[in-house]
């Protein structure tokens, strides 16, 4: 989650915001060929899309806005709760892919 080297835990995953480093710089950790594809963004669009529509469902419920209060929570909302969650995760799942040693990446 501190979007660090999935082996030692000190150098830095990413070299860019979401661009992986070619190695780690700390132990050497070889990166090249990792790649969590679309996984991260598979699950914020799930989580951000449940937290979002349930509060707009109870918004709507409880206070029975007009649709530009929506708009205007809800928008900016999911750009903060998306960009957010973006690098975590995708730092988590390439931990995951190097601890159970998926293939390709890591060599
Ligand atoms: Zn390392």
């Amino acid at each position: 989650m501190r979007c660090r080297c999935p082996r030692c835990g000190e150098g830095k995953l990413f070299q860019g915001f979401l661009t992986v480093a070619p190695a780690c710089p700390r132990c050497g950790l070889d990166y090249a060929g990792v790649d969590s594809g679309d996984g991260p963004a598979v699950f914020i669009i799930m989580i951000a899309g449940f937290i979002v529509v349930g509060l707009a469902l109870w918004t709507e419920v409880s206070f029975e806005p007009p649709l530009w209060v929506h708009v205007l929570l809800w928008f900016p909302l999911i750009l903060v709760l998306s960009l957010g969650l973006l690098r975590p995760f995708k730092a988590v799942l390439i931990a995951l892919q190097y601890r159970h040693k998926v293939t390709q990446g890591f060599g």
